[in-house]
């Protein structure tokens, strides 16, 4: 297979109103490389009725331009639930992918590049996880969403980073305890166990690009840049939240762009965040620390292109695994 990816008027025609979105963002000289993968791909999602679930980590490219719906791995699991395409094809890693599979059976899941994993859902199996209730018997098992399916499947309930409090809080009440077991992210428990009285025993996991940052860095960030507001993912270790102005989910960090556009604001998260939201809001000047994940960096344009053209590589879930792991998500979703 293969198709014709030069730069030719009909191109330039179909994806110059995507151009005018992303041109904050990416320079002019580059466009001509994109934009005939862009149309290519938009070409063959349609012609497949297929959607793109991109993830706020995306690159420009393909979060304005190729991506269907754009968000975090509990939004995105919802479009895929939600939508009447019948392929869905996650820009993102694979335990989001496995996400929308389990809220989706009966959909095809494809993601482009298999590697793209995560530090965080690599630090824990399903046979940890059984351990750890044998060591801590009775404890409900609160689960981060960037876990895989088998994972989840051995746990009580599954929280994100925006709902992390209230989950931990509702699940402690739920079994009449105040301790309960967070896993994976150390440092997301104990941002959570900092703002709630409930008790959270942990794991050892980390993510790899968010453990990177430090305190010292953001205060040299607001040395070199007086004034900035300093918004942080719960994911970075307790002392670098504790220098940020507001810690939040990717989500809540958009929000709070949007919601009182800083005159200037340093995103404590992944790299391609900063430009997907400073496409939005050329009003506020973006300072960006650039740590990139290398697994999110596995998904191009070259390599949806290719999933798309060979319908590879599908995301596959043992049945009764996806049914016993969608019991903790929707356990969450309940929660109002
Ligand atoms: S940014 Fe961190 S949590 Fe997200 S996929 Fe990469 S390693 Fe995992």
């Amino acid at each position: 297979m293969g198709v014709e990816l030069a730069y030719t008027d009909a191109v330039a025609r179909a994806t110059d109103g995507l151009y005018a979105k992303v041109a904050g963002v990416i320079p002019a000289i580059e466009w001509p490389v994109h934009a005939p993968l862009i149309a290519a791909i938009n070409r063959l999602k349609h012609e497949k009725n297929a959607v793109i679930l991109a993830h706020n980590y995306m690159t420009p490219e393909i979060f304005h331009c190729v991506g269907d719906f754009t968000g975090d791995s509990l939004a995105l699991a919802r479009e895929a639930a939600r939508t009447d395409a019948k392929i869905i094809v996650q820009a993102g890693v694979h335990f989001m992918a496995e996400t929308s599979k389990i809220l989706s059976p009966g959909k095809t899941v494809l993601i482009p590049d298999m590697r793209a994993g995560c530090s965080l859902a690599a630090s824990i199996t399903g046979a940890d996880v059984r351990l750890l209730r044998q060591k801590y018997p009775g404890l409900p098992v609160v689960t981060y969403v960037n876990t895989s399916a088998d994972v989840k499947a051995q746990s009580d309930i599954c929280c994100t980073s925006g709902n992390a409090v209230k989950v931990v809080e509702q699940i402690a009440k739920d079994f009449g305890t105040d301790t309960v077991i967070m896993i994976p992210d150390k440092y997301l428990a104990r941002n959570v166990a900092a703002q709630t009285g409930v008790k959270v025993i942990t794991w050892e996991g980390a993510c790899e690009v968010h453990e990177r940052f430090t305190a010292q860095q953001i205060r040299d960030y607001r040395t070199a840049n007086p004034g900035i507001v300093v918004l942080a993912h719960p994911e970075c270790p307790p002392d670098v939240v504790a220098e940020a102005d507001f810690a939040g989910s990717t989500a809540a960090m958009i929000g709070y762009v949007g919601d009182r556009h800083p005159e200037r604001v340093i995103l404590i998260t992944e790299c391609s965040m900063s430009d997907n939201v400073a496409a939005e809001h050329p009003e506020t000047q973006f300072v960006r620390p650039c740590n990139l994940c290398p697994h999110m960096k596995r998904i191009t344009l070259e390599s949806i292109l290719h999933c798309l053209e060979t319908m590879t590589t599908e995301v596959l879930i043992d049945p009764a695994i996806a049914a016993r792991a969608r019991i903790p998500i929707d356990r969450m979703l309940a929660i109002k």
